[in-house]
């Protein structure tokens, strides 16, 4: 049976690039690992933000987009993106998350400490204090690689349909049912990073997607005959998945669950360092073969961001 090793990337949208470099790469000290653009609209930037190598299971990526509407999160998307700290390092990110003023709770959830709060842009985050997974070598002036974040904890969704949600996740993707905890359902995968995915019973609202809501989960394929399988198996059992797409650092296809979530399964080959080495990544713009023609148009109109230290408690 196909087995997912849990969270390839998640794909979010916001407003303005520099505020969402300035929290993601800033506050958070994630390492931007690519700065491109929407290949489908390509004045519209694609960052992505990984661990030190962008390993799968640890990146998170944007289009941010000024004009774009603010979103409303609700059932169809996923409702709070989980990140590991390492443990002990919680008093670390309160006083880290309190010098830059973003109000949040701490709280233990299924034994795990747990530090909840949005993003500038109204995403839900959480940091969660877990020994799994590898320590993410890339460190900051202001944060260390004992305190770092090491990648994905995992996702809650919100699905219209949880149960339907649940027969995806272990009819499809193969992620074990773990149990239940109030209102939510918990699986896990067999990886060590984006393993742990929770469906939140009964979630109130329909989400609006816009500004400040996630766009779609991926989940990790290990190559592009196992996506193939995968492929296959949702036709079989009545999905509509997309033909596979190339998206130049990974290959991929998307369908919509029942609960009304879009997931997509994508390769972890061939990364993202295919083309730029792991010491300069994320550092100069990468365009797609297709757009090179473009690019002095685009460098123009495209706003101008960087990376900043920001300072705040270390
Ligand atoms: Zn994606």
């Amino acid at each position: 049976m196909l087995k997912t090793l849990g969270i390839h990337h998640i794909t979010a949208m916001v407003n303005d690039a520099q505020r969402n470099i300035d929290f993601y790469a800033g506050v958070l000290g994630l390492r931007l690992i690519k700065k491109t653009v929407n290949f489908d609209r390509p004045e519209v930037y694609h960052l992505y933000f990984g661990n030190e190598t962008g390993d799968p299971g640890t990146v998170i990526t944007f289009f941010p987009w000024e004009q774009q509407l603010k979103g409303r999160i609700g059932t169809g998307q996923v409702g709070v993106t989980k990140y590991i700290i390492p443990t002990g390092s919680s008093a670390f990110w309160e006083n880290r998350l309190s010098s830059f003023e973003v109000e949040f709770t701490s709280f233990v959830l299924f034994g795990e400490k747990t530090i909840k709060f949005s993003d500038p842009d109204g995403l839900q985050l959480e940091l969660v204090e877990r020994s799994e997974g590898p320590v993410n070598t890339w460190s900051t002036d202001e944060i260390a690689t004992e305190n770092a974040i090491k990648g994905f904890g995992g996702a809650v969704l919100y699905s219209a349909q949880p149960h339907k949600t649940k027969a995806v996740l272990e009819d499809i993707l193969g992620l074990e049912f773990v149990g239940q905890q109030e209102e939510i359902l918990r699986f896990r995968s067999a990886g060590d990073l984006g393993n742990i995915i929770d469906i939140q019973l009964h979630p109130s609202i329909r989400g609006l997607m816009g500004a400040g809501t996630v766009h779609h989960i991926a989940w990790r394929a290990k190559d592009e005959a196992e996506l193939l399988e995968w492929r296959a198996l949702l036709e079989e059992k009545g999905y509509y998945p997309t033909e596979i797409r190339d998206r130049n650092y990974f290959k991929a296809l998307y369908f919509h669950e029942e609960g009304g979530i879009l997931f997509e399964i994508a390769t972890n080959p061939p990364g993202f360092t295919a083309d730029e080495p792991i010491d300069t990544l994320g550092s100069k713009l990468m365009l797609p073969e297709w757009l090179e023609a473009k690019r002095e148009e685009l460098e123009q109109t495209l706003p101008k961001i960087e990376i900043r230290s920001l300072g705040g408690d270390k």
